[in-house]
Formats: structure tokens, sequence, C-alpha cells
């Protein structure tokens, strides 16, 4: 499941090819996602120019020319692709979807058609994604939003602020960084990267961390995000950008998925413990 870095990344991309360019019209070939596609979807976005790109957690946000907001979450399996005007279905590059299983036109579910012949086009197997149009002022409180806690790469979130989260929990502090209430866009692989390098274990109680373990996890945070975001991404079993190539961060990490694999900084081989249902990895040595 791709997580900030991964949405970052694609973001970045797709902005190059549709910012400025008007959506002349929309198909739904399947509503049938997380939510049904609403009907009358497809007229609303039509005519529309695409003013800016941007991001909240794990959904990216096309801002419309009339103030209306196209939100597009990925969900397990999704894949937002820009394919040029001379492309066939499946072509302008594989995307998200299984590196042993690429693109495939038949879960291509919605597709944007631009000004300039080419085509924004939703792919999702598994159909856990999202598309959905807010009206203008409403963003910030649409019920996928509301609630939300502050974007990671932004002043709110701060080693203040993670310590009054994280007072009194006895929440696992993987967890505590996975809970979108109190940041956005951290998932499994990057909560065990940041936990590795401040040296904290993943199942540690929350409020039982020290103040300076606090302090190392908080500054910790932007500097993981911002390497992987400079890398693309990483490519897990899914993830390819939106050009059909893998994120580069998957040889840096750390401890995401090394069981058993010797640790970088000192050797001891790398565990993986249940924490919250999903695997969590860790060195035993590095990590208090
Ligand atoms: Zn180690």
């Amino acid at each position: 499941m791709p997580e900030l870095p991964e949405i970052e990344s694609l973001r970045r991309i797709l902005a190059r090819s549709a910012v400025g360019r008007t959506i002349v019209s929309a198909r739904i070939l399947e509503p049938r996602l997380r939510r049904k596609v609403a009907r009358g979807f497809a007229a609303a976005i039509a005519g529309r120019r695409i003013e800016t790109l941007a991001r909240r957690a794990k959904y990216l946000i096309l801002k419309l020319a009339n103030g209306d907001a196209l939100m597009v979450h990925l969900g397990m399996s999704g894949s937002l692709t820009h394919r040029p005007p001379d492309a066939g279905p499946s072509a302008g590059g594989p995307i998200f979807g299984d590196q042993d299983d690429p693109l495939d036109a038949a879960h291509d579910h919605v597709e944007l058609r631009l000004d300039d012949g080419s085509r924004l086009v939703y792919n999702d197997p598994r159909r856990f994604g999202l598309m959905k149009l807010v009206a203008a002022g409403a963003l910030e409180t649409t019920t996928e939003l509301r609630g939300l806690g502050p974007e990671p790469l932004d002043g709110g979130f701060s080693p203040e602020y993670l310590a009054l989260k994280a007072r009194g929990r006895r929440v696992a502090i993987k967890n505590l960084l996975m809970d979108q209430r109190v940041v956005a866009g951290i998932g499994n692989i990057y909560a065990a990267e940041i936990l590795f390098r401040a040296g904290v274990r993943p199942a540690r109680r929350a409020g039982r961390l020290t103040r300076a373990e606090l302090g190392r996890i908080a500054a910790t945070v932007a500097p993981v995000l911002r390497e992987a975001i400079g890398a693309g991404g990483t490519t897990f079993r899914s993830y390819r950008d939106s050009n059909g190539r893998p994120g580069a961060f998957a040889a840096r990490l750390k401890v995401y998925g090394r069981e058993g694999e010797p640790c970088y900084t000192c050797s001891t081989p790398i565990r993986n413990v249940v924490v919250g249902q999903r695997a969590s990895f860790y060195c035993p040595r590095c990590q208090k």
C-alpha cells in the first residue's frame, strides 16, 4: 500500500503533465470502488481546468478551475497514470500493480481525457480506491480528511506535538505513528524505518518513551520521508511511479523486509515481530 512518499512522488510526476490541462470528458467504466463513484461525477468535471495537483495524507487532490476538488485515493492496488495520446489501453507504462502482473486494461475504471489528447487513467484490480468530487470549501471537512493529523513535513508536527499525543498512551509507538489522526501519511514501511533510525523498538508503549526518545523519533520523520520522496518512493510488492519506474528507496531500507539479514550498523540479524497485527522489523541491538 503506497504511503506518503509514494503519493508525493506520483503527485510531482503527474503535476508536470496534468496541471493546466482541461478535462475534456470523463468515462466511468466501473463505478464500484471503495465507495461508488457518484452519479453526475463525469458531467461535473467535464470542461474543468486542472489548476493544481495537491496532496493531503495519502490523497491526491486535483483542484479544478471552478473551485471543486477531485480526491483520488489509490487504496491497496490502485494507480493513476498519465497516458500520452498514442498510447494503447495499457501503454504509457505500468505503474502501480504487481510487477509480475502488468497493468491490465480490464481494471481501468475511470478515464479522464485531457485537452491535449492524453488521458489520466485510474486502474485498480482490487477496487479499494476512491474517486470523489468535493465542493469548493468543503475539502477539510469532508469525511475522509476530517480528523486527519498534521502533515509530517509541515510545521504542525514537532517533538512537542508527538510528546503530547504519546502521553499516557498504552499503544505501541509504531501504531501511534501509523495512526492517521496523530500524523498523516505514515504506514508500515516508513514507521519501521523511522523507528530504526531513532533507535526505538516498535512494540514499546508510546506513553513509556522518554522525552528524548520521542524527540529523536519526531526529528527522524521528515528526513526519512524526504529521502524516500527524493528516491521516488519504495518499490515494494506493488509500487511503481507513473512512468513505470520502480522507486529507488527499496535499496535504502534499513530494516523493513529484512528479517534474518544482518543489520547494516551492527550485523545483528533483523527481527520481525507482530505489532498491531502488522509485521514489524527492527534491530534488537540498535533499537532499545
Ligand atoms: Zn543493529
